[in-house]
């Protein structure tokens, strides 16, 4: 297998169903799944969730954060949509993370469906230190992301979202076997880096341990979008 496959989830930040349809027809064949995010979720609802996940892997990508019950009901529901992977803040603690894969655990057994992955928000990649003390967080931020990416282990989720200058930080803190990263931050030797600032290549993200890549724009502004994520693809392959 090379090494590239099904590694890129490739973001669908659009506005509208119709638009994340053509961006899937097109990329289908490359792309190792597309992600929903609050915004196509929001304008597009869960039925298109149903609609791409019966036929596509799909992260939705959502952070839920809420009372553990709260989030292990939405958890459920994801499931019970089809959706591959799913997501949570980790800073809703372990009680919530816990509960969650508990409760989807025994539902997705119980209803025969297949257990979607669930990955743990660490700390976003929009926050520094200053965001981080403003919420009353003394910590430095890796210190924090390492600390909640504990968290999510010890509470049997899947992997995290990391930044890609926490790749390495986080495959040295976990131990088990199989705990996914999920980076997203990701630019392509021939993109430019939009709002991101900490930017690493899909080469070096993987390099260093990610299993995932979350490429949103650099492929999506292409003019030419199947040749662009074929770039990225080799640019994957040649990595060392
Ligand atoms: O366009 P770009 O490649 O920057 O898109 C990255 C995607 O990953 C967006 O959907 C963004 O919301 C998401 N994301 C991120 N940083 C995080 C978590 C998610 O950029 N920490």
């Amino acid at each position: 297998m090379q090494r590239s496959e099904k590694r890129v989830i490739v973001a669908l930040d659009v506005e509208t169903a119709a638009e994340a349809r053509d961006i899937i027809s097109e990329l289908r064949g490359e792309a190792g799944a597309f992600k929903i995010g609050l915004q196509l979720f929001t304008a597009a609802g869960p039925e298109f969730v149903r609609e791409a996940a019966a036929h596509h892997r799909i992260f939705l990508d959502l952070k839920f954060h809420d009372i553990p019950n709260t989030v292990a009901m939405a958890g459920v529901e994801a499931a019970r949509l089809g959706v591959w992977m799913f997501n949570v803040h980790a800073s809703g603690g372990g009680e919530m993370m816990c509960r969650t894969r508990e409760q989807v655990d025994a539902v997705c057994e119980r209803e025969d469906l297949s257990r979607p992955l669930i990955i743990a928000v660490t700390v976003l990649t929009s926050s520094d230190a200053n965001t981080l003390r403003e919420i009353g967080i003394e910590r430095a931020a890796e210190a924090q992301v390492l600390h909640l990416a504990r968290l999510a282990a010890e509470c049997g989720l899947d992997g995290v979202v990391a930044s890609p200058m926490d790749i390495s930080a986080v495959r040295n803190a976990i131990d088990e076997a199989g705990f996914l990263i999920v980076t997203p931050g990701v630019r392509p030797e021939f993109a430019t880096n939009h709002d991101q600032k900490r930017v690493m290549t899909p080469r070096r993200a993987v390099s260093e341990g990610s299993d995932y890549l979350v490429i949103g724009r650099p492929i999506l502004q292409s003019k030419d979008r199947v040749t662009a994520l074929k770039k990225i693809l080799e640019e994957i392959d040649a990595a060392d």
